[in-house]
């Protein structure tokens, strides 16, 4: 519980053990197991992204290894491939969710012709908020922020916000840009809207000494495994 040089690695994930389908943001459930027993096994803790903004960047007090997991989306394999393995270990995440697609597909990746991808439904968001994962904001329709209107950014940001409202009850206090885009304008949005931080696609840890709505992370790809993950945890962040 001390306060001095908090840091938290923020890890990214999007899809896990969905072998067939876009491959770069997919990593294996055997990877994944392989990933959070050896972070286990060093003795980090797993916390939410809200904590980790209110231990980094408020007096929240965090465990001595704190390390917050993050999924982007909602994609099915996050039931059935990550979500045992993190229960096996008591483990909570956090989850961004575009709330125009529960339970569909993710059909804003139409037009990169890639295939597309099964996101869960209201029924498992609801019980992964249950169960004390994070279920934070990530707009309505999964747009480019900073390539639209204000009025268009605003709207995507208040239908976001209140869809996740209508699921678990209460306002999201978190936030992740899509596709990492962002500017002046979307961070004020973001903080107009309630939201205590935000991450980027950028890579890095979570510093007292950076912005809490600019938020780097740590981006975990398909080929990491273990190897993969100690260079993007503790080599990576050091070269800047
Ligand atoms: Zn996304």
């Amino acid at each position: 519980m001390k306060k001095k040089s908090i840091s938290v690695p923020v890890l990214m994930y999007h899809k896990v053990g969905e072998p067939t389908v876009n491959k770069v943001l997919n990593v294996s459930e055997s990877d994944f197991r392989r990933q959070i027993r050896f972070l286990h096994g060093l003795g980090y803790e797993a916390v939410t992204f809200a904590e980790t903004v209110a231990g980094v960047y408020g007096d929240t007090p965090l465990p001595k290894k704190p390390l917050c997991l993050t999924f982007d989306d909602g994609y099915q394999g996050l039931m059935k491939h990550a979500k045992p393995i993190l229960d096996e270990f008591g483990w909570k995440a956090t989850l961004f969710i575009p709330t125009k697609w529960t339970g569909q597909m993710n059909y804003w990746c139409q037009h990169h012709e890639k295939p597309l991808s099964q996101l869960i439904g209201l029924d498992d968001i609801g019980e992964l908020h249950k169960q004390g994962w994070e279920i934070a904001g990530h707009t309505h329709s999964h747009v480019h922020l900073d390539r639209i209107g204000i009025e268009e950014a605003e709207k995507e940001i208040a239908f976001g916000t209140s869809g996740i409202k209508g699921i678990i009850g209460r306002a999201p206090l978190t936030f992740c840009y899509p596709y990492g885009g962002f500017n002046q304008d979307t961070i004020a949005l973001v903080k107009k809207y309630g939201y205590i931080g935000a991450c980027t696609t950028k890579s890095g840890i979570a510093k007292k000494t950076g912005d809490p709505y600019l938020i780097p992370r740590v981006k975990i790809a398909t080929r990491d495994g273990i190897a993969g993950l100690i260079y993007r945890i503790w080599i990576r962040p050091l070269l800047g």
